[in-house]
């Protein structure tokens, strides 16, 4: 009967502790060896995760200065001239193809109109696709 009930002590740690270490963004390989630990020898692997391997952050940190494109509001998406792909309006170049969607001159950074052939600040010649 104990033993029975130290089994399912164990199973529902071994579970806990697989879950948690998803959670936590372990590979699945290193939550199963966890989990399997805990499963085998329960005083030893929970306190042991506990400490060692709950260390890790919640979750890896999002780079917030790499623009979603699935997440933009439709309202502030063009299409590209080019391939057709949905583009920030505030883009200056299509991501895809590289079309330049809102040229620049490559001498002074004016901004450019598509069928201008030469800068009108710095007379540098445009190479607009
Ligand atoms: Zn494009
Ligand atoms: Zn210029």
């Amino acid at each position: 009967m104990m033993a029975t009930f130290g089994l399912l002590i164990a199973a529902l740690a071994a579970y806990w502790v697989y879950n948690d270490a998803k959670g936590r963004g372990h590979e699945t390989g290193t939550a199963l060896l966890w989990s399997v630990g805990t499963l085998a020898a329960l005083v030893v692997f929970l306190p042991l995760y506990l400490l060692l391997g709950r260390k890790r952050p919640m979750k890896p940190r999002r780079n917030d200065d790499i623009i979603d494109i699935e997440a933009v509001p439709v309202e502030e998406m063009i299409k590209c001239p080019m391939c057709a792909s949905n583009v920030k309006e505030d883009f200056k170049a299509c991501p895809y193809c590289g079309f330049a969607l809102k040229p620049a001159c490559t001498s002074c950074g004016k901004e450019l109109k598509r069928e201008w052939r030469l800068c009108p600040y710095c007379q540098t010649p445009t190479d607009l696709k």
